[in-house]
C-alpha cells in the first residue's frame, strides 16, 4: 500500500488542506475545546493525526515489546516515542538511514516523537562527561565512546526519520540545589538555541523546545521565556517524574503549563499512573508518554479501572472471570483470570503480550475517555467518576 503522505506533491493540493487551512504536508495543532484548564484537540503531521490529550507507548528498542505495530495501533495509539539513546547504540542512526528509516524499519507508518537522547545518557550511560558542548560518554551496551552534542541529536533524530524531534537538553536528578538547577537550566536554554539552529527548516517535520527549572516557578519562568524566544512547534514540561512525587509535580504542573503557548502542544516528558495522567491532563497537558504500562505488563501488573492488579497472586489460579469484564481487549475478552495467571507463572511469552496489550488498551480507553469528556465539557464529573472507581479496589475473590 502506497502511505498517504507520499502522495503529497503530484496529487490534487486543494484536496490537502486541514480543517484549520493548514496543507497536510505541514505539522499544526487545532485546539478544538476546553474544560477548566483541560484541552482537546489534534495534531496533523503529514504521517497522520494524533488526537490530544495523547499517550504515546514507548518503543525503545524500535518495538513496543511484546507487541506487533498493528497492535498497538488497534488499542488505539497514534503515535509512538522512540529512544535516540538507545537507537544510536544499537543499531545506529546511520544504519537505520541506510535500511529506509525508523518507520520502514519498524513497520510503523504513523506519526514518531523521538527524544533528544539527553535524559538516558545521564541515567544510563557510563563515565559521563558534560561540558558546554554536549557529553561524551561510554555505552552501558558494550563500552564504546560517544559524544552526544545538540548538533548530534538533530542529526541521529533526522537520520532516524523522526516527525516529531526533541532538543538536546540536560536535566538534574531532584532533590538538587536552586543554583545547581539553575545552571543546568540555562545550559539547556543555549543548548535549545543551538537545536534550533541544527535542525533548520524541515516542512512536515516539528522540533519541541523543553522546559526545566526544578519544581521553582521563577526558573520554570525564566526558561519558558527563552524558550517562547526562540519558537518551537510545541512545547514540553521536563525535568518531572525524576523522583519528586505526585504531590510536588501537581504542583509544578499548577502553573508550568500556563507558561506556554496556548496555541501549542505541550507534552509532559515520562508520565505517568493513570491518575498522574488524569492529574496532568486536568492541568492543561496535551500528549504524555511512559513505560509503565508495557514494562507493568511484563511484571504480570494490570492497570484496571479498579486500580491495580497483580495477577501473580495465588486469588487468580481457580478464578474463570477476565481481568476486566467491561474491557473489550483481547486478554479480557478470550482469557480468564486463572489463565493469565497460569502463563504469568510459567513464564509463557504469551503473558506479557496480553499483559501489555490490555494496560495499553487500557491507558488508550482513559485517554479517549478524557477527549470526549472534555469536548462535551463533563471532564470534573469524568474525573470523579474515575477516582470512584479505582477507589473500589479489584473485585472481591470468589
Ligand atoms: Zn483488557
Amino acid at each position: 500500500m502506497v502511505a498517504p503522505w507520499h502522495l503529497g506533491t503530484d496529487w490534487g493540493r486543494a484536496a490537502q488542506i486541514n480543517a484549520i487551512g493548514v496543507p497536510m504536508d505541514r505539522f499544526s495543532f487545532q485546539l478544538n475545546a476546553t474544560d477548566g484548564k483541560a484541552r482537546t484537540g489534534v495534531i496533523s503531521t503529514p504521517r497522520g493525526e494524533i488526537r490530544t490529550p495523547a499517550f504515546m507507548p514507548v518503543g525503545t528498542a524500535a518495538t513496543v515489546k511484546a507487541m506487533m505495530p498493528d497492535s498497538v495501533r488497534q488499542t488505539g495509539a497514534d503515535i509512538l516515542l522512540g529512544n535516540t539513546y538507545h537507537l544510536m547504540l544499537r543499531p545506529g542512526a546511520e544504519r537505520i538511514d541506510r535500511l529506509g528509516g525508523l518507520h520502514k524499519f519498524m513497520n510503523w507508518d504513523r506519526p514518531i516523537l523521538t527524544d533528544s537522547g539527553g535524559f538516558q545518557v545521564m541515567s544510563l550511560a557510563e563515565l559521563r562527561k558534560l561540558t558546554e558542548k554536549g557529553v561524551t560518554f561510554k555505552s552501558h551496551i558494550d563500552g564504546s565512546r560517544h559524544e552526544l552534542t545538540p548538533e548530534r541529536s538533530m542529526e541521529i533524530q533526522k537520520l532516524l526519520g523522526s516527525d516529531i524531534v526533541m532538543c538536546f537538553d540536560e536535566c538534574p536528578a531532584l532533590p538538587a540545589s536552586d543554583e545547581r538547577v539553575a545552571e543546568s537550566m540555562r545550559l539547556s536554554m543555549r543548548w535549545a538555541q543551538r537545536s534550533r539552529d541544527a535542525f533548520g527548516d524541515r516542512p512536515g517535520h516539528a522540533l519541541f523546545g523543553i522546559q526545566q527549572g526544578g519544581v521553582t516557578e521563577h526558573l520554570r519562568g525564566e526558561s519558558a521565556e527563552a524558550l517562547r524566544a526562540i519558537e518551537f512547534d510545541g512545547y514540553a514540561v521536563g525535568g518531572l517524574a525524576v523522583g519528586e512525587g505526585q504531590e510536588a509535580m501537581f504542583g509544578v504542573l499548577d502553573y508550568a503549563p500556563d507558561m506556554l503557548p496556548v496555541d501549542k502542544p505541550r507534552y509532559l516528558m515520562g508520565v505517568g499512573k493513570p491518575d498522574d495522567i488524569v492529574g496532568a491532563v486536568a492541568r492543561g497537558i496535551d500528549m504524555m508518554d511512559c513505560v509503565l504500562p508495557s514494562r507493568s505488563g511484563r511484571t504480570g501488573q494490570a492497570f484496571t479501572r479498579r486500580g491495580v492488579v497483580n495477577i501473580k497472586n495465588a486469588r487468580h489460579a481457580d478464578d474463570p472471570r477476565p481481568l476486566d469484564e467491561d474491557c473489550t481487549c483481547p486478554a479480557c475478552r478470550n482469557y480468564s483470570r486463572a489463565y493469565l495467571h497460569h502463563v504469568f507463572r510459567s513464564q509463557e511469552i504469551i503473558s506479557s503480550m496480553l499483559l501489555t496489550w490490555h494496560n495499553l488498551h487500557y491507558f488508550q480507553e482513559i485517554m479517549q475517555g478524557m477527549r470526549e469528556a472534555i469536548a462535551a465539557g463533563t471532564f470534573e464529573a469524568w474525573q470523579a467518576a474515575f477516582h470512584a472507581e479505582r477507589a473500589q479496589g479489584d473485585i472481591a475473590p470468589l
